[in-house]
């Protein structure tokens, strides 16, 4: 592992501390701007422009039991050993009994960690936020992509345990698919979509992945794939309150590209969904 400053109110220690928040800088699939490797060290590098208080949830990272366990170190060149490299990471996790919470790379990372989540909880369901669908069967022939990571995920938890939301981009036969097959909420955020998702994973283990291209460019444009049309911020953080209450037993942020902007809004952005995410999710006062 590498450390570069851990995230705003990390423990000092992973002694005792029940989720962890990991990098895992993987690009290897990227098909438009590549960079996502480097967001996990600016997320944490941001983070600290960030108060650790979240007024809307009236609770504080300094309460929360989590520690920053920096970035794996992962070959670029070797995207089956970089995979490989990231379930064993998440296996170890939840082994200790704890919360993995990753931060992309690009979406591809989701998949290991979503088999390691899986042999650890095999009612595992899992609710992805996403402008694109990720449904493709292959992308230029690969199996393992960004843009198929949950068609993956299906492969491996079927397609009535993945929860689709704010999907505005994919082929026809990606929709079609989507619409047969997963729970598919496409299109712009509501409120109601989020409580019935919040009703049929309560009580159920729940992974959580965000893609952060589900806001709008102009909220977001450090990402790889970019899709205008998309939420704002405070729906994108309505949506998680939403689900307040169920059980996250893991979760990511990716696509978080910081080459692809001037400045730092999208690792801003992300950095405050982290906070949100934690407070939301994890145990504490
Ligand atoms: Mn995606
Ligand atoms: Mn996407």
């Amino acid at each position: 592992m590498t450390h570069a400053g851990r995230f705003i109110g990390s423990a000092e220690e992973p002694a005792g501390t029940a989720v962890a928040l990991f990098g895992a800088p993987f690009d290897g699939t990227t098909s438009f701007v590549p960079g996502t490797r480097f967001g996990p060290h600016r997320i944490r590098e941001v983070s600290d422009g960030i108060e650790t208080y979240s007024p809307r949830l009236d609770r504080d990272l300094e309460s929360i039991s989590f520690y920053d366990w920096g970035d794996l170190e992962l070959p670029y060149g070797n995207p089956v050993a970089a995979l490989e490299r990231i379930e064993d990471f998440a296996h170890s996790l939840f082994d200790a009994g704890r919360t993995p919470f990753m931060l992309g790379g690009e979406h591809l990372v989701t998949l290991p960690a979503v088999r390691a989540a899986r042999a650890a909880f095999p009612e595992l369901v899992v609710v992805q936020f996403d402008a694109h669908a990720d449904l493709r069967e292959d992308y230029m022939g690969e199996p393992d992509s960004h843009a198929t990571v949950m068609r993956r995920v299906v492969d491996l938890v079927g397609g009535d345990r993945l929860f689709q939301v704010g999907i505005r981009s994919g082929t026809r036969e990606e929709f079609q698919y989507g619409r047969r097959h997963t729970n598919f909420f496409p299109g712009a955020f509501d409120m109601a979509t989020m409580y019935r998702i919040a009703e049929a994973v309560a009580g159920r283990p729940v992974y959580i992945t965000v893609d952060i291209d589900v806001v709008d460019p102009a909220f977001a444009p450090g990402t790889g794939t970019p899709e205008a049309g998309g939420w704002t911020p405070n729906e994108l953080f309505e949506a998680i309150y939403a689900l307040a209450g169920i059980d996250v037993i893991g979760c990511d942020i990716v696509e978080v590209c910081p080459p692809a902007e001037h400045g730092v809004i999208t690792s801003l952005l992300a950095a405050k969904l982290v906070r949100e995410m934690l407070l939301t999710f994890a145990d504490g006062p």
